[in-house]
């Protein structure tokens, strides 16, 4: 019996791995976890079937010969031909894209590899179409990312605001204690076009049209400088919901004595998400709501792992201890620790997600390492991403699965321990580390990723990667963040077999910080919250007449990402087994398509044929279709729901509008 935390969510739940015989024999809640206390969602319970699939990566594979087939490589030979090709090329000619999946140390390693000893910066994560709008409006307004609540605030808040975020669905213990509170008396707001579970139960509901959140938010704060000419009324035609529940919103939160807000994709994955989420950091900062017990701004992130991708720098414009690639002074802190020469790291952030397949596509980037994701299903416009690898001189999969659909394109597939098959970290959305402990060993070849990318940097003639096990690597990492806003100088795998700790954590002695800003000083300039307005903008692909719905992507309950791992659990395939898009009565009968049909879904971008779900509850005008399949999961011929998303970014985030494809639905011609 082994504890160790949760793979699927940024929630970090603690789990205990039952091992028999060597196997993952079941999965149960840790009843000792601060977190989460024993309880569990549903998809953690199936892990056994994901860790023991058929269909693991356990070999080094290299494609080639006159067949261009994969056929085994050893390790030696498998790094060897990846470091021989990739020192070839020009620095900026050379990508990484990585994964909120990873630990830590993973991201940690790859990190110092590419930014440092390959010196490109074109190091992007998944992350990018997740949580980078909440980390450019952390960094804008208060001078430093981090979400500055912690969980136990939820049941210390008098009134909470869940916007953007289907909780219920996608964090569902979250949404076990936030429904608890309320029923202890506290005030549920709900924000959401769709009538979630969490929207049903809400005090007040208002189901706003889709990407009109900026508008409702002024409106909270309407009379204040920073909300321009919004005021309840002019956002209520706006938004389409009455002025009076706006304002009756507005006051649960402005004058309850603590009010936290909660939100995830739908206030993040937009073309103004940056405001969207500054607009939640001004609300709570002028009515307030920061810094105390039960208040401030919790930003819920969708991936186990997002927040230690950020504190690792791993977005092309960061650098470890949320250092920044623009900034000298930074780029030599992290030469001095890596022990480079001044000047090594390139000044000048890297391609983000979306550039970066661009750049690989039209030939500035040639050589790209995924790493545990599968962009080919994953990323917005998806036909252009796999465009793109097809084009690709070398793209190096490394993943715990083959073939995923990216796997599928790769030349190079290098086999990666998973959870709970290497030991590493995890930092989950309020800012807590917990171990995650190994618990069996990997299939075949495979290695832990961070292994994976010192051995390419042994092979590649680099010094600085002998680290003997996954604690060195994060020693090595928590070094380099004392001082920084996300100091774990006083964190190791050692500390952390006793317990996790939220950071700031900055001595072996110190416990932790549960909240951040209780003392009303920021890491701006002037030591407060840097207050800009954020007003709305124009949509990036507004619906038409022939486009006349607006498609607003996202999980459901009992899968994850793109089916690596859940479509592996006979029970959740059960449950949920092909996909299919929601839609209004109304709107399905304008379509001249009924519940139960198969019909074609058509963007500006492509058309994918989906089982028609009927729900009268939602929005009229828009539709709903979660992302996780994609060609090996979906039926034949149907194609995922990316191949329909647009790839516009927010400018500042560049963090893609997923939640707004302007869409029609048709019969299938042949049904
Ligand atoms: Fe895992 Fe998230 Fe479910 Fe917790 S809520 S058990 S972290 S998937």
């Amino acid at each position: 019996m082994i504890r160790t935390g949760c793979p699927y969510c940024g929630v970090g739940c603690g789990l205990v791995a039952e091992v028999r015989d060597g196997r993952l024999a079941a999965v149960r809640g840790d009843e000792a976890h601060p977190v989460n206390a024993g309880r569990t969602c549903r998809k953690p319970l199936e892990l056994p079937a994901a860790v023991h699939a058929g269909d693991r990566a356990v070999t080094p594979l290299l494609r080639g010969g006159t067949d261009e087939r994969f056929h085994e490589a050893s390790w030696d030979e498998a790094l060897g031909h990846v470091a021989e090709r990739l020192l070839a090329y020009r620095p900026d000619e050379i990508a990484f894209y990585i994964s909120g999946q990873l630990l830590t140390e993973d991201y940690y390693a790859v990190n110092k590899l590419a930014k440092g000893y390959l010196r490109t910066n074109n190091v992007d994560s998944n992350s990018r179409l997740c949580m980078s709008s909440a980390v450019a409006a952390y960094d804008a307004t208060f001078g430093a990312d981090g979400p500055p609540p912690a969980y136990d605030d939820i049941e210390l808040a008098s009134t909470i605001l869940l916007l953007g975020s289907n909780t219920s669905a996608c964090h569902p213990i979250l949404w076990g204690r936030i429904r608890a509170a309320q029923q202890a008396g506290a005030t549920l707001i709900v924000v959401d076009p769709r009538r979630t579970d969490a929207a049903a139960v809400a005090d007040i509901h208002l189901q706003l049209r889709p990407g009109t959140d900026l508008a409702l938010l002024n409106a909270f704060i309407a009379g204040h400088e920073l909300a321009g000419a919004w005021d309840a009324v002019t956002a209520a035609e706006v938004c389409g919901v009455p002025a009076v529940a706006i304002e009756r919103a507005a006051r649960a939160f402005a004058d309850a004595p603590a009010s936290l807000a909660l939100w995830s994709m739908g206030a993040n994955q937009s073309v103004e998400g940056t405001s969207i989420n500054r607009a939640l950091l001004n609300l709570c900062v002028v009515t307030g709501q920061i810094g105390r017990p039960g208040a401030g701004p919790l930003s819920l992130t969708g991936q186990p792992n997002a927040m230690g991708g950020r504190e690792t720098g791993g977005l092309a414009h960061l650098l470890p201890g949320y250092r920044k690639v623009v900034r000298e002074d930074h780029r030599a802190e992290v030469e001095a620790h890596w022990g480079l020469p001044a000047g090594t790291i390139d000044a000048r952030p890297g391609l983000p997600a979306t550039d970066l397949f661009d750049a690989l596509e039209d030939g500035r980037v040639k050589a790209v390492w995924i790493c545990a994701t599968n962009p080919a299903v994953s990323m917005p416009d998806a036909e252009r991403v796999r465009r793109a690898l097809r084009k690709a001189e070398l793209v190096i999969v490394q993943d715990a699965y083959h073939p995923t659909e990216t796997g599928a394109l790769a030349h190079v597939v290098l086999p990666s321990a998973q959870w709970p098959e290497k030991a590493g970290t995890s930092v989950s959305s309020e800012r807590r580390i917990q171990l995650m402990r190994a618990a069996v060993d990997p299939p075949g070849e495979a290695l832990a990723d961070w292994q994976i990318f010192a051995g390419a940097a042994h092979h590649m003639g680099f010094d600085g990667f002998d680290w003997t096990d996954a604690a060195a690597v994060y020693d090595e990492f928590a070094a380099l963040t004392a001082g920084r806003p996300c100091d774990q100088s006083g964190v190791s795998h050692a500390r952390l077999e006793h317990g996790s700790l939220q950071w700031p954590c900055r001595s072996q002695t110190d416990p932790g910080t549960q909240r951040l800003y209780t003392d009303g000083r920021f890491p701006t300039e002037t030591g407060r919250p840097n207050l800009q307005p954020a007003l709305p903008g124009d949509p990036a692909d507004p619906p038409d007449a022939d486009h006349p719905l607006v498609l607003t992507t996202g999980r459901i309950a009992t899968h994850w990402h793109t089916l690596t791992r859940t479509g592996k659990a006979r029970e959740l395939v059960a449950a949920e087994p092909e996909p299919f898009v929601t839609l209004h009565p109304d709107d399905a009968q304008r379509a001249w398509v009924q519940e139960g049909e198969l019909a074609q879904v058509v963007s500006r971008r492509g058309a994918v044929k989906l089982r028609v779900r009927l729900d009268a509850t939602l929005r009229p005008g828009t539709a709903f279709a979660p992302f996780h399949w994609g060609a090996l999961h979906a039926p034949a011929g149907h194609g995922g729901v990316n191949d329909l998303t647009h790839q516009a970014t927010d400018p500042v985030s560049r963090q893609p509008g997923l939640k707004a494809t302007a869409v029609r639905v048709e019969p299938v011609a042949a049904r």
